[in-house]
């Protein structure tokens, strides 16, 4: 057996005392890797070299800093097709989108890298006579990620590149089910010459090293994307020390795709079928609940289903795949749970919704399609976080916006109509932190911000220039000339 992939703590890849296997979840008997899990005693390793790295690294020229970003991003586009299909053997998206999110990553860091050398104060003259005011950034010195299994690259690439860019140092948890394509990204960084201690990779249990990494009283900041119900634990932790941890929070969704009567309605489909389900509906920013106005519903259905039955469920490697498998067994068994919640509320199951066999054994599920579904029904409340939408018949325009806005949640809406006046009324109303118009609800640029409201998201916005809000912290100055 080959050796299990390390950990990189204080500039080492340290061996590991426990390792465990990575696991495709097209393929169980195909084990991607083994990887090393890592405890508290790493995290405070990592951080002990952090804080010794912070005071140089964060005085670097910022066109260094720029340097690395470049090579980083640049590693990451030359072997795109190679880390795609790491990140899809080892999550299940297929190889396409694999490929894509590889492209992201390297697009974020190539951005950032040219942020660097954009981080512009301000200066101000004085109510007093005689003296000016200065308004710079400073980075915040230590940050601590935490990211989930659905976007194994992009999430970290998004916390990663910004933190660095802006002067930080770095401990990254990734999530437990996808460490190999941190693992390679760590070594991308690495490569680039970051210097020692300011990047550490500890890849281990939420509990464990995600818990000591909210503990730890020298890790200034931290940003997680995950679960609402861990999300609010890392709040409530990060905050409970002497010194309050800064904290970003992205969440979960339950976002609306409304249909109206005036959409086209191939359109209508495919950005219904693609939010709903590409990706194997693993998204946060997934379409599950699709609202529908009564004079297109039932041509509307039909086509969905006539689409659906046009997919390919299997291997996520497999040329021809459109939808790969559930991530996880215990993913699988909410999706499946949440299925006979929706059956046992009285929606209809119209289409999909089974557990298939294929060639390897892995966690497949036909793409499930409820109709005459509640707005009070679990199923078009709760975040599922699976190929599962429900659509929801309603009357008018009104009633839609009313129903896609009755949630806890606020990522991102979406509307398909050719209304200039339903368009732009729902871009101004819908309560969320995106709104898409003929366009998926998921599916983002990258130089722009991305984030929700509500019970969606916490803390200031990811990505873009935007990002600077959560990785900077500012400094006014005044002086007597
Ligand atoms: P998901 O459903 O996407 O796995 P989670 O919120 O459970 O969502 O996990 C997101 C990330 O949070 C993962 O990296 C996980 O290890 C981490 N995590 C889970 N529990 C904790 C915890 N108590 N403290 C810190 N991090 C945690």
């Amino acid at each position: 057996m080959t050796a299990p992939f390390r950990n990189f703590i204080a500039g080492e890849w340290v061996a590991p005392t426990e390792a465990v296997p990575n696991v495709n979840p097209s393929n169980l008997t195909d084990v991607v890797g083994e990887y090393a899990r890592g405890g508290a005693a790493d995290v405070d390793a990592a951080v002990a070299a952090a804080k010794a790295a912070f005071p140089a690294w964060s005085r670097t020229v910022p066109y260094a800093r720029h340097e690395i970003l470049k090579k980083v991003a640049a590693e990451i586009f030359a072997r795109k097709d190679e880390l795609g299909r790491l990140l899809s053997r080892e999550e299940g998206k297929t190889l396409a989108e694999g490929i894509g999110e590889v492209t992201r990553a390297g697009q974020i860091f190539e951005f950032f890298a040219a942020e660097t050398v954009r981080l512009a104060g301000e200066t101000l003259p004085s109510v007093r006579p005689g003296v000016g005011v200065e308004v710079t950034r400073e980075p915040l010195g230590i940050v601590g990620m935490i990211t989930p299994w659905n976007f194994p690259i992009a999430i970290p690439a998004w916390k990663i590149a910004p933190a660095l860019a802006y002067g930080n140092c770095i401990v990254f948890k990734p999530a437990e089910l996808v460490p190999g394509s941190a693992h390679a990204l760590a070594e991308i960084i690495v490569r680039a010459g970051v210097p020692a201690g300011v990047f550490n990779l500890v890849m281990g249990k939420g509990s464990t090293v995600g818990q000591r990494l909210l503990d730890h009283p020298d890790i200034t900041a931290i940003t997680f994307t995950g679960s609402v119900s861990t999300g609010r634990k890392v709040a409530a932790a990060a905050i409970s020390g002497e010194v309050m941890k800064k904290v970003q929070l992205e969440m979960g969704g339950k976002n609306p795709l409304v249909v109206l009567d005036d959409a086209d309605l191939p359109i209508a489909v495919e950005t219904a079928v693609n939010g709903a389900f590409f990706s194997t509906g693993q998204r946060c920013t997934a379409s599950s609940r699709i609202i529908v106005t009564e004079g297109i519903h039932d041509r509307f259905v039909d086509a969905v289903k006539g689409r659906l039955a046009q997919l390919t469920v299997d291997d996520a490697l497999k040329a021809g795949t459109h939808i790969g498998p559930v991530v996880d067994e215990s993913q699988l068994d909410q999706d499946m749970r949440y299925i006979e919640i929706g059956r046992a509320e009285g929606a209809t199951l119209a289409y999909g919704g089974e557990r298939l066999n294929r060639e390897s054994e892995g966690f497949y599920l036909s793409p499930a399609l409820f109709t005459e579904a509640t707005p009070e029904m679990r199923i078009s409340r709760e975040e599922i976080f699976g190929p599962v939408a429900a659509v929801i018949r309603v009357k008018d325009y009104e009633e839609a916006l009313a129903v896609s806005n009755d949630t806890p949640f606020g990522l991102s809406s979406g509307i398909c109509t050719t209304s200039l006046k339903h368009a732009t009324h729902f871009k101004r109303n819908a309560d969320a932190g995106m709104v898409m118009v003929n366009l998926p609800t998921a599916g983002v640029d990258f130089h722009v911000p991305f984030g929700g409201r509500k019970g969606s998201s916490y803390g200031p916005r990811e990505q873009g220039s935007y990002a600077r809000e959560f990785f900077t912290q500012v400094k006014t100055a005044y002086t007597l000339a």
